[in-house]
């Protein structure tokens, strides 16, 4: 659909409808170049065994995780408890080294699938919580693919630090105009560190 189609008579609204749409255009031209990044991230982190779900590899009490109401009940931990894992805990060790503010989003990974999937550590990348049922690059948002970038520190070796941090290298161009300050827009809204 041309962004310039008038698609309802109220000229705000009109903009927000195009908002969405430049949103999903970026997105989509994002998606293999993220793919193909989160596949070397993948290789950089290293292989996990892929018998170990995520509970297994978090400490408790570990905030946000074990909201401990009751002692002895966790209910993070309540079907799986810690158990030391040398291989997966090196991959979780580096996993959060990639992590710009240490602070990966563990309740959307899926860590017994680290060892085959590549979408499964770039889940840790996303905002905390909200993706653990979004299964591919294709399925998530513009906010999940721009969540990543930013936070995971592989994409700063890929992109230009002016991307990273405004202002605009072209300020001519509206693409470029209009991809930073979604990029600020989500940086706004997720650079809380979440906890280790
Ligand atoms: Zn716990
Ligand atoms: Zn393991």
């Amino acid at each position: 659909m041309a962004a310039n189609t008038p698609l309802v008579g109220d000229k705000e609204t009109n903009n927000w409808f195009k908002a969405c749409i430049g949103l999903n255009v970026t997105k989509e031209g994002l998606t293999n170049f993220l793919c193909a990044e989160l596949q070397k991230v993948h290789t950089v982190v290293g292989r996990s065994c892929g018998n170990c779900p995520i509970e297994n590899l978090i400490q408790c009490p570990t905030n946000p995780y074990c909201n401990k109401r009751t002692r002895n009940y966790c209910p993070f931990h309540k079907s799986q408890k810690p158990q030391p894992c040398p291989i997966c805990d090196n991959v979780k060790h580096n996993i959060i080294s990639h992590h710009r503010y240490g602070g990966p989003s563990w309740r959307n990974t899926r860590a017994e699938k680290w060892a085959l999937n590549y979408w499964e550590i770039g889940k840790c990348y996303l905002p905390p919580d909200g993706y653990s049922s979004i299964s591919s690059v294709q399925e998530s948002d513009f906010n999940g693919v721009i969540s990543i970038m930013l936070n995971c520190l592989h994409f700063h070796t890929c992109l230009s630090p002016l991307c990273l941090s405004p202002p605009p290298p072209d300020k001519q161009c509206p693409l470029e105009k209009f991809f930073l300050r979604f990029v600020r827009l989500a940086e706004m809204c997720d650079t809380h560190p979440t906890a280790r």
